[in-house]
């Protein structure tokens, strides 16, 4: 036997970029963005703190270019080996054409 009771639960109905402040909902479809988190632990300077800052696409790639030209400067004068930084390889890229999220 089910007992059925109506609870009010918290839904996410938007998600708002941190960083410019747009929604990343667009009608009838679902909040697409990203997130820069962290939770950092014993040892870190920052031991105990945790972040999530949540992205719109445009903050996104932005924030990935951004990354992708303090690497390349940080690895400027890098001798050639096999874990040589590849620039024309995306950055963080992982995967692509995965349009189910599975
Ligand atoms: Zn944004």
């Amino acid at each position: 036997m089910k007992i059925v009771e109506t609870q009010n639960v918290p839904i996410t109905t938007d998600v708002l970029c941190d960083v410019c402040g747009t929604s990343t909902t667009k009608p009838g479809t679902p909040a697409q963005f990203g997130v820069l988190s962290a939770h950092w632990g014993y040892g870190s300077q920052h031991d105990g703190e945790r972040y999530e800052v949540h992205l719109c696409e445009g903050c996104f790639f932005s924030t990935l270019s951004g990354l992708g030209r303090q690497r390349m400067v940080e690895h400027l004068f890098d001798e050639e080996s096999d874990q040589a930084i590849k620039p024309d390889a995306p950055f963080g890229l992982v995967e692509h054409d995965n349009y189910f999220k599975d």
